[in-house]
């Protein structure tokens, strides 16, 4: 089995604020295992708030001369890579999904199957309305027209604002997002103002190192909060549980579809709610996210239709519905009119 590995940038369809910063593209790195006519695709969609940028996942890839994959099974491939990751968790999510893209191709089986998720009816992913200029928001509201649920970033001086004019426009369910942008008091003030406006629940509002205060906050707050930067590993859980109703897993936070799979788990042992996110990245990611769909309770796997560029097709989003490819592995192909990167 080979292995081959390019960077890619995603360029947004509008440039993507959240609390923190804004983007107008992003670079991710495609891995791909090539054995015989099989081809197994991962993709690494590397965050700076978690300190990973796609040049040291190059480096780090770079670093060995030698690579002679294992020949053989799911087990040895997959921990002679995640040895060679360098700890990168985005990287280590892409050789999970390349990995167990391959494994289940050459067994006949989806990644869903291999984990044996439920038969269930399709999840709804909401869709993002990033923070940017307050005059395009009108604009933004229309374009998300056929998505039932829209995810708000907030966490600005302006949040009030932000969501008054999304009022004006619709009366959608609104999942908010402040990325770490509260204190525990404009927290409590703007749990309360939100739960008037059809606001389904709060991620993060507050810094990751205040867990002790999010608890304060969750005991105040007439809206469920849900944790994405508290929530990296299943590790991270039962020292959060006090402090959350809920946990937002992504694979580039956690770093494989084993561990997001653990998550799930001990999430439930927690009796935690359980969404699963992503970051601003293609079809390769979200559909490797997709898979593990049936077993959570919210979805928020809109990276993909974010981007006016993906290279790949595979999880697609119908008025809102996750609509999972049928086929073996990932089930993803290269989309119609784009290059093949880079075999
Ligand atoms: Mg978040």
């Amino acid at each position: 089995m080979n292995i081959k590995w390019s960077t890619y940038r995603l360029n947004c369809i509008h440039p993507f604020g959240i609390s923190r910063s804004t983007y107008s593209f992003y670079d991710v790195v495609y891995v791909y295992l090539k054995d015989g006519d099989i081809i197994g695709r991962g993709e690494a969609a590397p965050s700076a708030r978690y300190n990973e940028f796609h040049d040291s996942i190059i480096n780090q890839l770079n670093s060995y001369k030698d690579w002679v994959l294992p020949d053989g099974n799911l087990e040895d491939t997959w921990s002679f890579l995640k040895k060679r990751s360098g700890k990168i968790k985005s990287l280590e999510a892409a050789f999970s999904m390349a990995v167990l893209d391959w494994w289940c191709q050459k067994n006949q089986q989806s990644v869903g199957s291999y984990f044996d998720v439920p038969e269930k009816p399709a999840l709804l992913t909401s869709f993002t309305i990033a923070i940017g200029e307050l005059n395009l928001l009108p604009k933004k509201i229309a374009e998300a027209k056929e998505y039932p649920i829209l995810k708000v970033k907030l966490g600005t001086d302006n949040d009030k604002e932000i969501m008054n004019i999304i009022r004006n426009e619709t009366d959608k369910i609104v999942r908010v997002d402040a990325n770490e942008g509260w204190t525990l008091e404009s927290g409590i003030e703007m749990c309360y103002w939100l739960a008037d406006r059809n606001v389904e629940f709060i991620e993060q509002p507050l810094p990751a190192k205040d867990v002790d205060i999010t608890a304060k906050l969750k005991e105040e707050s007439p809206l469920p909060i849900i944790a994405d930067e508290n929530s990296l590993f299943s590790s991270d859980i039962p020292g959060i549980a006090h402090a959350f109703d809920g946990i937002n897993i992504k694979l580039m936070k956690c770093g494989s579809l084993f561990e997001a799979h653990k998550m799930i788990t001990t999430a439930n042992k927690y009796n935690l709610k359980i969404m699963l996110g992503c970051m601003v990245e293609s079809s390769v990611g979200i559909t490797a996210a997709s898979h593990l769909s049936p077993f959570v309770d919210y979805a928020d796997l809109d990276g993909h239709i974010l981007i006016d560029n993906d290279p790949y097709r595979g999880t697609i989003v119908n008025e809102g519905s996750l609509i999972l490819p049928k086929g073996v592995g990932l089930g993803i192909s290269k989309h119609t009119g784009m290059p093949e990167y880079l075999l």
